[in-house]
């Protein structure tokens, strides 16, 4: 006989492991208790030695699905002659320490019991247990208990609190569990948000949906908008109620199998499909798919999901191929998430809602992730993952990190734990603006911590940098752009060590005032040096030329010629004086701010290949000409790599010049947009190999909106790693600026004010 004493830390609570332990102390005939603490859960049991051993690899290999087990320490303790196995109460201070889970997909036994006659819960919309369900949205404060959920508007049931109070149950101390008696309820309403009365709104909601009509959808985080993805007039009929012109909408359906039937599921697109977050995967179309064109118009890839609430299961059970599932907002607005202001908002786009009376607390997205060079990265961290904490390799006072603009998030610090928020968005919107506010004071209030410092970008005008230095109060640290996103990536991979920064995205202020976004720099957590960049190009109209890459190709065209070509495909539709005009902005420098931007060489190709002249959204140019790419085109086309006052500068000047000769010479846009991919990845170990043998340095980061593109990625990984390079690229969090706070929150940790 012999007693131990077992901790186990990682993410143990409020995922069932308790009755876990329980059931399987009870399964070994073991004696002692189970309780949880401030490290995670402690065993105290007793019994034969081998069973005991047993015992501890059965932990290991049976743990509930949502437990990650980082340790098992184990000490032998003297025999007390315990009877029976018991789990003991927490003592409130250690429950407070308990961490808010992620929102959990629906778990097999539930979706059983969903679906099985004679459960209690058959065809139950809101059926969870401790494996899954709502958490992170819907949790109001700590500790996690259903009081501080907005489950506290229905009280339980004898059924469902005698299943809380069984530590055998799968629902014991589940907080949000329910049943049809005491839980939430569906119900549907017309597009003034009025009751319709049916019978079975469900049921309802479907055949309205059969009918291609527009159905807003209240999901975990927020509303979707639903049609029927086979129907295209629907979806149509949704692209003009939206207001979204051209940018992709997310799809839906019931199974694998399903999904199979419009695009290639790859053994690492299965698994991520599948896993428990259920983000949106891009996954590429199939040749032969029968869904609507304008579901993902000039895009090789769908996005698609699969049913992750027990109302998603019932609604795509056998119906639809895929139904379209789409944040509901317009344009740049943020998610509905609350029932009145839904029905404002969405009065002119859906034709009825489906909701029901559980409250959201806090709004959050869906998930995009797509498989990378046979790796899952992820595009948008939201739901599902959020407020999972990233490691960090140093311990500090707890930092507040405000993000950048677009595709907002922020970052918290807990001890050696860094916590990103869910996305916010893009905060020039007035109720994003809010919405980033109320996240900050949330995730304090939840992670309970109070800032000591901040950090931001460097970009005076930026509202996060507004907010960093006129509202928080907290002692500021700015963070430069690009070296933000370098430590983002370090720190995922918990690296205190330098390493030599491949940095490209559309725009971040540099230290020298101009925008940056073509950067190579070395650098650590700490500081960075610039020691290379693509050479300033004039921007002419500022922002408008984001808005408009012929400006770009324009802009280039000049530099290379001094003068322009104004009959080229690029410039079809503008009239010469406008020409003209934008090109004596350019070579005047009037509202023409410099640029050393990778997303601005990529919108001017995108212009010169007629693959884009005008966007709709962010990113648009690059994606297409991504999308349009050969990925077979080997040759490179020339550019110039030249060294100027320590920089290394890479001059596209001959690359552009090279991709319009080619072009007018009826060149296929598809080989020319292949070469392009090909020559910046052998660019990038040129100036690579330059500062390997400057600086020793053996270590390459990837990181910047501009590694979304897994052509470039993959091109690139694969010559840096034939180089002998050890490539570091994201998997934790998104490349882009939704993981930029990761990165500005490390540089503070390791530079406190
Ligand atoms: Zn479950
Ligand atoms: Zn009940
Ligand atoms: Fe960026």
């Amino acid at each position: 006989m012999q007693r131990q004493q077992i901790i186990i830390e990682g993410i143990v609570q409020g995922v069932g492991f308790r009755p876990f332990i329980y059931q399987l102390a009870g399964r070994f005939g073991l004696a002692g208790s189970v309780c949880n603490d401030s490290r995670g859960v402690t065993i105290d049991v007793e019994g034969d030695a081998v069973v005991l051993s047993r015992f501890v690899a059965a932990i290991n290999s049976e743990k509930p699905p949502l437990a990650a087990i980082q340790s098992i320490d184990i000490q032998n303790l003297p025999l007390c002659g315990a009877v029976g196995f018991r789990i003991l109460q927490s003592a409130l201070d250690e429950s407070r320490r308990a961490q808010v889970s992620p929102d959990t997909f629906v778990c097999d036994a539930c979706l059983h019991e969903l679906f099985d006659p004679d459960d209690r819960r058959y065809r139950y919309p809101f059926i969870n247990c401790t494996n899954c369900g709502p958490r992170y949205t819907i949790v109001t404060g700590i500790p996690y208990d259903r009081p501080l959920t907005t489950m506290a508007d229905f009280p339980l049931c004898a059924d469902c609190l005698a299943e809380y109070a069984d530590p055998a149950s799968r629902r014991f101390h589940a907080q949000p569990n329910a049943c049809p008696v005491c839980g939430p309820r569906l119900q549907l309403l017309d597009s003034a948000g009025q009751p319709i009365s049916v019978d079975e709104p469900l049921a309802a909601a479907v055949c309205l949906l059969k009918e291609g009509q527009v159905l807003a959808v209240k999901g975990l985080g927020g509303y979707h908008l639903a049609v029927d993805a086979g129907n295209h007039a629907a979806v149509l009929l949704l692209r003009r109620r939206k207001q979204r012109d051209e940018k992709p909408f997310a799809l839906m359906a019931n199974n694998i199998k399903k999904v199979q039937k419009f695009a290639h599921v790859g053994f690492d697109e299965a698994r991520l499909l599948q896993g428990v977050e259920r983000p949106i995967v891009l996954l590429q179309k199939t040749s032969d798919h029968r869904l609507a064109k304008s579901i993902a118009p000039a895009n090789r890839y769908f996005g698609v999901m699969l049913p992750y609430t027990p109302l998603h299961h019932l609604l795509l059970q056998d119906a639809f191929a895929a139904l379209v599932m789409t944040s509901a907002n317009l344009a740049d607005e943020p998610i509905a998430f609350e029932d009145d202001e839904a029905f404002l908002r969405l009065a002119h786009v859906a034709d009825a809602f489906l909701t029901h009376n559980r409250r959201i607390h806090t709004r959050t997205d869906d998930s995009i992730a797509r498989v990378m060079a046979g790796r899952p990265l992820l595009l948008r961290r939201s739901r599902g993952f959020v407020p999972r904490g990233v490691a960090l390799p140093r311990i500090s006072r707890p930092v507040l990190a405000v993000g950048a603009e677009l595709k907002n998030t922020i970052c918290l610090t807990r001890g050696d734990r860094a916590f990103l928020s869910q996305h916010v968005g893009d905060l020039k919107n007035l109720q994003v603006y809010a919405s980033f506010k109320e996240t900050i004071e949330h995730l304090q209030s939840i992670l309970e911590v109070r800032p000591e410092q901040v950090a931001h970008d460097l970009h005076p005008d930026y509202y996060s940098t507004r907010f960093a230095l006129e509202e928080s109060g907290l002692p500021a640290v700015a963070v430069q752009h690009h070296h933000a996103h370098l430590a983002s990536c370090l720190a995922e991979h918990g690296s205190e060590a330098p390493a030599i920064g491949v940095i490209f995205d559309g725009i971040g202020y540099g230290t020298d005032g101009h925008i940056w976004g073509g950067e190579f720099l070395v650098g650590d957590l700490q500081s960075f040096e610039r020691c290379g960049h693509f050479r300033y190009q004039a921007m002419p109209g500022a922002d408008l030329a984001t808005r408009e890459p012929w400006r770009m190709a324009l802009s280039y065209l000049q530099t290379a010629y001094g003068e322009i070509p104004v009959d080229a495909p690029a410039f079809k539709g503008i009239p010469a004086a406008e020409l003209r005009l934008v090109g004596q902005a350019a070579a005047r420098g009037i509202n023409a701010p410099l640029t050393s931007s990778c997303g601005r060489l990529f919108d001017a190709v995108a212009a010169l290949l007629g693959v884009r002249q005008k966007v709709s959204y962010e990113g648009q140019a690059a994606l297409e000409l991504e999308m349009c790419a050969d990925p077979h085109a080997k040759q490179l086309l020339p550019y110039e790599l030249v060294c100027e006052e320590q920089q290394i500068i890479f001059d596209p000047t001959l690359l552009v010049q090279s991709v319009f000769e080619q072009q007018m010479r009826g060149v296929a846009p598809a080989l020319l947009a292949g070469q392009f991919h090909a020559s910046l990845a052998a660019m990038i170990v040129d100036v690579c190999d330059m500062l390997r043998s400057r600086t020793a340095l053996q270590r390459v980061a990837l990181s910047g909106g501009v590694f979304q593109n897994a052509l470039l990625t993959e091109m690139t990984l694969a010559r840096l790693e034939n180089a002998g390079f050890e490539v570091l690229t994201h998997a934790l969090v998104p490349p882009n600026d939704g993981g930029l706070a990761l990165g500005q929150a490390t540089v503070a940790v390791y530079n406190p004010v």
